[in-house]
């Protein structure tokens, strides 16, 4: 079966004591759950939230890296500094990373190959604009986007990856993707795995969807065949409403 999962993306918000305050709230609502539950801070504080977290079913996972292992690139934080505050999670490519930082196919394709190389899960996000869609042109950009990225791994590393797509006109919009659509779009995403890399491994890949998972929604999002759980924005940021998504499965 494949591993199901609801990751809790928090974006550029927490400090420091509202992140303290958020993990003493998940822990509190927090039951158990069949899904891997998985929640990305801010750099500044996933130390502080793996550490707080220890021996807790959640597991503090980075929103970004760069490719570098080290070296002049000012700002920026490698995928073994994530390994050394105890991260073996990251999410690559999402669509606010490619709208505001310029993340390319190019460059997303280097960090999903440095993310491996230090033995790092990949969450790798992709997904349609709203023209695209308008323009049934959804499938075509989708696979595009999972073709230039992943496609040169072999199979013994796809397994170290998770699907997300995230259609980029339901992010922090209140605008979800219809149950069908998304259904219809990770059937088209599993497909376009089989047909690269064999059933086998299209079957045991987990597909993610994202963009304004809320508690009213989740259920129903989780309950197509070919969706394993959910990248969730707005409503990670508070744990009833984050357990209330785990606890749709
Ligand atoms: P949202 O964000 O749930 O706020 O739409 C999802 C995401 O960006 O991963």
């Amino acid at each position: 079966m494949r591993t199901q999962i609801v990751a809790g993306n928090w974006k550029m918000n927490n400090d420091l004591a509202e992140t303290q305050a958020l993990i003493s709230n998940l822990k509190i609502t927090k039951q158990s759950s069949h899904a891997e539950v998985m929640i990305a801070p801010t750099f500044t504080n996933l130390y502080e939230a793996h550490k707080a977290l220890i021996g807790v079913d959640i597991e503090v996972i980075a929103q970004n890296m760069h490719f570098a292992k080290n070296g002049a690139y000012t700002g920026e934080v490698s995928a073994e500094m994530l390994r050394s505050v105890g991260i073996k999670t990251v999410i690559l490519g999402h669509s606010e990373r490619r709208a505001y930082f310029g993340e390319n196919n190019q460059i997303l394709t280097q960090k999903v190959d440095a993310a491996l190389a230090a033995d790092l899960r990949v969450i790798f996000c992709f997904g349609e604009e709203l023209d695209d869609r308008k323009a049934q042109n959804h499938e075509s950009v989708v696979k595009s986007q999972i073709e230039k990225v992943l496609f040169h791994l072999p199979s013994n590393q796809l397994k170290h990856i998770v699907l997300a797509y995230e259609p980029v006109w339901a992010i922090g919009t209140g605008e979800t993707a219809s149950p069908d659509q998304v259904q219809n779009m990770h059937a088209f995403i599993r497909n376009t795995l089989s047909s690269k890399y064999g059933e086998i491994i299209a079957q045991n890949t987990s597909i993610l969807y994202g963009g304004s998972v809320k508690p009213a929604n989740a259920k129903e999002i989780f309950s197509k065949p070919d969706v394993d759980g959910g990248l969730i924005g707005g409503a990670a940021l508070k744990a009833k409403d984050f357990f209330e998504i785990v606890n749709a499965f």
